[in-house]
């Protein structure tokens, strides 16, 4: 957590929230030892758990407060929803590979985080049947930010989306009223590619 912090995190609830969360549950059993290291790790079917640096820079431009519902896309390991759901947040969180949907949504049971709810979706359609949302996040890079997640933003809501095609721009969409948006392009990162569809491995 000091490396956080000297690297600019200031947001001391999300630093709190990551000290509250076991990284190591999220890793292959081969990558536990270095699971408080901060880097990125595979966890199958070539997509990685996002490192800690990111998951902090993410949730810090997100400002949760208690009871908000947020909508993640890409759900991965788990990690960042369970992050998440420690900073208080109701979870609503979607991936399209079904195994790591099936990985994480066992794994957040197992751990008891009952405020995290796994969906098996394309997350480029949102989840309209739960809209709208005080915040979005997006955990893989996108060309471009989708149309469907401004319109499930509540007004006066955040969306959190690394934008661009080999690097990404980490881009903080705000909701200012129903047809207008403010945008706010920030740091460069590197995310592995938002998809199109669901996949069945
Ligand atoms: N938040 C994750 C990071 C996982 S990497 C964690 O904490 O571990 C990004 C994830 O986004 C991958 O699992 C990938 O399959 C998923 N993804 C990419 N495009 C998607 C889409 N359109 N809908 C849902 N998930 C998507």
């Amino acid at each position: 957590m000091e490396d956080l912090r000297k690297r600019g995190i200031r947001d001391e609830a999300v630093l709190a929230a990551m000290m509250a969360v076991p990284r190591h549950f999220f890793l292959d059993k081969a990558f536990e030892e270095h699971a408080y290291e901060d880097k990125p790790f595979p966890i199958g079917n070539e997509q990685t758990i996002s490192q800690p640096y990111t998951v902090a820079y993410q949730s810090s431009l997100l400002s949760v407060k208690a009871g908000d519902r947020i909508l993640e896309i890409g759900t991965g390991s788990g990690y960042q929803a369970a992050v998440l759901a420690a900073l208080g947040a109701r979870v609503y969180t979607v991936e399209r590979q079904e195994s790591l949907y099936l990985h994480a949504r066992d794994l957040l049971q197992t751990l008891g985080f009952r405020t995290v709810q796994c969906f098996f979706r394309d997350g480029g359609l949102g989840l309209p049947a739960y809209a709208p949302f005080d915040k979005i996040l997006v955990t893989a890079g996108a060309a471009t930010v989708p149309e469907p997640l401004k319109e499930q933003l509540m007004i006066g809501g955040v969306l959190v989306i690394p934008v661009g095609n080999q690097v990404q721009k980490m881009t903080r969409v705000t909701r200012v009223s129903a047809k207008e948006f403010r945008e706010e392009v920030l740091d460069d990162f590197r995310f592995v590619p938002f998809l199109k569809g669901t996949a069945k491995i």
